[in-house]
């Protein structure tokens, strides 16, 4: 492959995949030889060698057409590897051939061949260099869930927080988000309470540096239009009515940064969390803000908001496992974070 091309994977690569197809009335992933000429025309061919697992792959990997409306598709949103071809006017820079670099987010795994395959190809403005000392084992440790985390304490940050002011919650706490906003949220010096429906991942939260466990039922609906406060700021990564019961319980003038919907795309709250304590609601987005935005945030991780437990403690699968771990997520059922290798098995 050379670097002159004006159709980067014209000259038809093949390499494996794991792609879902419409089979029966249901959805099935499973791997699949498929060649780089059939990838949608882009700027960089990237040669990926690690994909990251989130719950939005599980649900595009389910046929929720919400995520992906064609299908056969091959999901990951996120993705690392190595840059092998530029199209002929794709603004090089730190992109030149040869260059490692990570993608997350716009539509890569949505509607665009995504990382659960060897090759994406994407355009320039999607890619961002490795951070320095990085491998992409290590980034897809974090993926658009680290990046995620990692904006959602931002928010918080930028609102004035610090741990002098209390307790920081972090919902969802043994999910992939959520796991990595504990340990971003106790490596800058927060009091951190992890509130989890699973009692047997309390001994890895507190090692992720959590110094309460709280069950879900903490959160759960209740009739009080307001709570005692007891957080003065709060990540949450699951929507729905847990995220009502969290704003009822935020401190006067408290933040909640909030990205994620498991638990329900509709928020039953009233006025009162916001006009008689002053709390702000934060909304995350990780998938469309500018490159430099999230450039910003992944220097963080690997300076110094690196999470070091997390990277210890990722699995990593290959592709036989994917369906499994996919499964997992939307039984909520899945924790910590997933890494997808490339090649191994
Ligand atoms: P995970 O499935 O890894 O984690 C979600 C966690 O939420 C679960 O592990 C569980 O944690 C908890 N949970 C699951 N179901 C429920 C429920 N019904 N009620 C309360 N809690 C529940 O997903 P991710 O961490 O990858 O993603 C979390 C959310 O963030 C998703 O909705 C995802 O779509 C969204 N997201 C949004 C992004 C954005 O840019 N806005 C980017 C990335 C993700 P526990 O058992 O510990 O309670």
């Amino acid at each position: 492959m050379s670097e002159s091309k004006s159709n980067p994977q014209q000259n038809g690569q093949t390499y494996q995949a794991w792609q879902v197809s419409e089979q029966d009335g249901g959805y099935r992933g499973c791997e699949t030889t498929l060649s780089t000429a059939d990838l949608p025309a882009g700027e960089v061919l990237i040669r990926v060698s690690h994909s990251s697992l989130n719950y939005k792959d599980a649900l595009s990997a389910s046929g929720n057409k919400g995520v992906t409306r064609q299908f056969p598709h091959t999901p990951g949103i996120d993705a690392a590897g190595e840059v092998v071809e530029l199209a002929a006017g794709a603004p090089a820079g730190v992109l030149g051939v040869g260059s490692q670099v990570l993608v997350t987010g716009y539509d890569l795994g949505m509607n665009t061949s995504g990382g659960f395959g060897e090759y994406i190809c994407v355009p320039a403005a999607w890619c961002i260099a490795m951070p320095e000392g990085w491998m992409a084992k290590t980034a897809m440790t974090y993926g658009t869930a680290g990046l995620t985390a990692g904006l959602s304490v931002h928010k918080l940050l930028t609102m004035g927080a610090s741990p002098a002011q209390g307790k920081v919650a972090v919902s969802g706490a043994s999910g992939a988000v959520g796991s990595v906003a504990v340990e971003i949220l106790s490596v800058l010096g927060f009091d951190v309470v992890a509130i989890s429906g699973k009692t047997e991942q309390e001994d890895t939260l507190r090692t992720l540096g959590a110094s309460e466990i709280l069950g879900r039922e903490a959160l759960e609906l209740q009739k009080k239009p307001m709570l005692k406060p007891v957080f003065a700021n709060a990540v949450d990564t699951v929507g729905g009515a847990p995220l009502a019961e969290l704003l009822k319980q935020v401190k006067p003038g408290g933040s909640v940064s909030c990205c994620g919907l498991v638990a329900g795309i509709e928020l039953p709250t009233s006025v009162l969390p916001f006009i008689l304590r002053g709390v702000n609601l934060l909304g995350v987005d990780s998938v469309e803000i500018p490159l430099a935005d999230k450039q910003a945030i992944w220097d963080k991780l690997a300076g110094p908001w690196r999470c070091l437990q997390t990277e210890k403690s990722a699995r990593v699968i290959g592709r036989n496992d994917l369906a499994s771990a996919l499964e997992a997520f939307l039984a909520a059922k899945s924790s910590g974070k997933i890494v997808l290798q490339h090649g191994l098995n």
